[in-house]
């Protein structure tokens, strides 16, 4: 167990589905009050009752639903868990969309969307955060991807909003290192979730972990994709005491398919 979560309040956006859920779970195993945010009641609900199931008291949930989109509902998220539990800790900035396309293919509306929900609702919710965190000597972990750290040409609106969330990350490390808040993100490789099925990548064909799985593994060194688990206890252990000394990393999840390929084999 990581050091601390016990004690923390930490709020999770697309807390609804996939890695956020996955964080939840992470987080609920430590005993953290979570303030679970999504679009969908339902959805939410599911994570709720996952926690639970996991040994979480119900008294440490709060389910806010919003769309990050909405300079309302991220005032929601912050000031109703805020009502509830009086603090907030940690900000798991963890919603995204990812729309396949490049500069040929795809719309200003699609590249703006992107934008927008990628990587300009996370600056307007650590803007209402902050204040909050800085009380706490609080962090935030944002979950970015390997397509913030090098380029996916068939991803291009969804590559530039995260290497804008890292940039960022870094920017706002240093705005606020000085107040004792930590500022991270994670970089995920192919991670199995629904983001694989609502992204049209695969047209209509049904998105099944082997599927994912087979591609993630001859493009990652380890040879296969990861699970939320495997994100969420990483974001759990940036979250933690156990990282007091990290802030302005961007740390890859990744089974190595961040890493440069080498320039040809070279035979053995
Ligand atoms: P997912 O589709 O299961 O989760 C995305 C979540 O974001 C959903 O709960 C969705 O409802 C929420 N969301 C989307 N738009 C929103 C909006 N406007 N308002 C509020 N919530 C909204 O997929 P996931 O893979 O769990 O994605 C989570 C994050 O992980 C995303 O930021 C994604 O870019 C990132 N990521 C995923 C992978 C991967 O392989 N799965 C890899 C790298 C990064």
């Amino acid at each position: 167990a990581y050091s601390g979560l016990g004690n923390k309040v930490v709020l999770i956006t697309g807390a609804s589905s996939g890695i956020g859920a996955g964080a939840a779970e992470v987080f609920a195993c430590h005993g953290s009050s979570l303030i679970l945010c999504g679009r969908n009641a339902e959805n939410l609900q599911h994570t709720a009752d996952k926690c639970i199931e996991l040994g979480l008291s119900p008294n440490k949930i709060v389910q806010v639903v919003g769309d990050v989109t909405m300079r309302e509902d991220l005032e929601a998220y912050v000031n109703k868990g805020l009502e509830k539990f009086g603090r907030l800790d940690v900000l798991v900035a963890n919603a995204g969309i990812g729309v396949p396309g490049n500069l040929e293919t795809l719309t200003l509306e699609q590249y703006e969307l992107q934008q927008l929900v990628n990587t300009t609702s996370v600056f307007s919710l650590l803007k209402l955060a902050m204040p909050e965190l800085k009380k706490t000597k609080g962090n935030i972990v944002a979950v970015s991807s390997i397509a913030g750290l090098r380029p996916i040409d068939s991803m291009l609106a969804y590559s530039v909003s995260k290497a804008g969330m890292d940039q960022m990350i870094r920017c706002i490390s240093l705005e606020v290192a000085k107040f004792g808040v930590r500022v991270n993100c994670i970089n995920p490789g192919a991670i199995f979730t629904n983001i694989f099925t609502n992204c049209g990548m695969f047209g209509d064909s049904k998105v099944t972990f082997d599927l994912v799985n087979a591609l993630a593994s001859s493009t990652h060194p380890l040879g296969r994709c990861g699970n939320v688990y495997e994100t969420g206890k990483t974001i759990a252990f940036l979250a933690s005491d156990d990282a007091s000394f990290i802030t302005g990393e961007t740390l890859r999840v990744d089974g190595g398919v961040g890493l440069s390929q080498p320039l040809f084999d070279i035979p053995s």
